[in-house]
């Protein structure tokens, strides 16, 4: 290795140590901004170094293509709504399985003499890599509404199996130097691509969350695969790294819906979509007065957030109304689920923005039980994750998801636009309870009413 070649592999080294710090101060709301920062710092280090690589060439198309990017990348992640973040990150992360099976083509059709060792490396990531691209784009239609419902057909698990033994059977036989051609290796990659379609499109929009994480995880360890290939530090450590994170996150979100990952990727039969005339009863309106009155007096106090507080932008005034509970006495808690929203720690992310104390706020198995010893449970834009129809149907979409149990306080007061559904489309049975009253109008502007019929008081 030449002294050129030292010092770029020790700048991947020193990038790759940044992606980890940055990673580790993505896990706290205080710190997550100047994470992003320093894994950023680190990416840009290891692409700078990149164009100083012996053999590098094309530097005009290299630089076009980075400029391309970083416009198109800048433009869009500054119009995203925070409420549109998990298409976002589908579709970059379906970039990133797109990248790492791009290089792999590129080896593989460049050079027919790979050590078998890389040419095995390279076709495993390309293959992932494949998948995890289309797999990503189907789920990011999904999100968007572009690809509407779940294709579920008989023999569908065993076709994806026989299309998954297909790449494999192929690669083997390309790693075997079978015909030396291209042929085998387009064959593998058009075979993955379609996969990555037919896994994805019987999955229900409920699991889009587990599926998109484990895209993340699956790109991750794409990269870390064509790392190898490139002999590349920096990619080698950050897709191991972004491989084994997002593994583990893929997990604890199918863990806070009471599935197995098993059942997320293969579904089996259709799931019901309850209409609002399923549910028996009525739901009963409430006006802004009454509901301040009633938190007002309450002892406890106990705060639901869901997506549509996040679309409404209502965190700080809810905050505000919170601080008027407080000083006039009365307990008020955060309760915070898994999947509130629509990506991991959304809630936690719009609190802390709006200045809510960390110590006010409970994640779901840490405040469940004191439900039924509240006065007031406040759901303001969530809906899925209260909704007692996943303890009680087995052959809804949502069952044996746990959810914060609202319905047990004494009263719940539900702070939503109209008659929308949540993600899943399910109609919540919460709303028709004798102890539920309906807060009608947009998060922000309720939130709003409430904070001036308390101050009235
Ligand atoms: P949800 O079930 O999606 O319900 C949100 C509710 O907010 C809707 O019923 C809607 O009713 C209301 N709403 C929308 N805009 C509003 C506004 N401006 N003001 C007031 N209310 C508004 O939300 P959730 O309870 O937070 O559950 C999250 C769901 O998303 C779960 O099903 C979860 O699996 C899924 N998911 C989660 C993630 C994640 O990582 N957290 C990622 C993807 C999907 P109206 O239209 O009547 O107002």
């Amino acid at each position: 290795m030449s002294s050129l070649e030292i010092i770029i592999q020790s700048i991947y080294v020193i990038a790759a140590v940044l992606f980890i710090v940055g990673l580790k101060r993505m896990s706290s709301p205080t710190t997550a901004r100047t994470g992003i920062v320093w894994a950023g710092i680190g990416m840009l280090m290891a692409t700078i170094a990149t164009f100083f690589y012996p053999g590098v060439e094309n530097f005009a198309l290299i630089a076009i293509a980075i400029l391309l990017g970083t416009i198109i990348a800048g433009y869009t992640a500054k119009k995203v709504e925070m409420t549109e973040m998990p298409e976002m990150i589908a579709l970059y992360n379906g970039m990133g399985g797109g990248a790492a099976a791009a290089i792999a083509a590129v080896e593989l059709f460049k050079d027919h003499h790979l050590p078998v060792s890389v040419t095995t490396l390279a076709l495993i990531g390309g293959i992932i890599g494949s998948i995890s691209f289309t797999g990503s784009l189907i789920a990011f239609g999904k999100l968007q509404g572009m690809v509407k419902g779940t294709f579920r057909f008989k023999g569908q698990h065993q076709i994806n199996l026989l299309l998954l033994l297909g790449t494999l059977v192929l690669s083997v036989l390309v790693v075997a130097g079978f015909d030396g051609n291209a042929t085998l290796v387009i064959m593998v990659f058009v075979i993955a691509l379609i996969l990555g379609i037919a896994m994805t499109i019987p999955i229900g929009g409920g699991d889009m969350a587990v599926v998109i994480s484990l895209y993340n995880a699956l790109t991750g360890l794409a990269v870390g695969f064509e790392g190898y290939v490139l002999q590349n530090y920096a990619m080698i450590i950050a897709g191991t790294v972004v491989g084994a994170a997002g593994t583990l996150l893929t997990q604890l979100m199918a863990k806070a819906m009471n599935k197995t990952l098993i059942s997320v990727l293969f579904p089996f039969g259709e799931t019901t979509q309850a209409s609002g005339d399923a549910v028996e009863g009525e739901m009963k309106p409430i006006e802004a007065g009454d509901a301040g009155i009633m938190m007002a007096f309450a002892q406890k106090v106990i705060i639901i957030p869901g997506y549509g507080m996040a679309v409404a932008q209502a965190q700080q005034k809810v905050w505000e109304l919170s601080q008027l509970l407080i000083d006039r006495g009365v307990d008020v808690k955060f309760a915070i689920h898994p999947v509130a929203g629509r990506m991991p720690g959304h809630m936690n992310v719009l609190l802390a923005e709006a200045g809510v104390p960390y110590e006010l706020i409970f994640d779901e198995d840490e405040i469940n039980q004191e439900f039924k010893s509240c006065d007031v449970a406040l759901v303001i834009g969530a809906n899925d994750v209260v909704n007692p129809i996943a303890r009680t149907d087995p052959s809804s979409e949502i069952y044996g998801m746990p959810i914060l149990d609202a319905d047990y306080a004494s009263n719940v007061i539900v702070v939503k636009r109209g008659q929308g559904t949540g993600f899943s489309g399910i109609e919540n049975v919460l709303f028709f309870l004798d102890n539920t009253r309906m807060l009608y109008g947009d998060g922000q502007a309720v939130a709003a009413d409430l904070v001036n019929s308390i101050k009235e008081l």
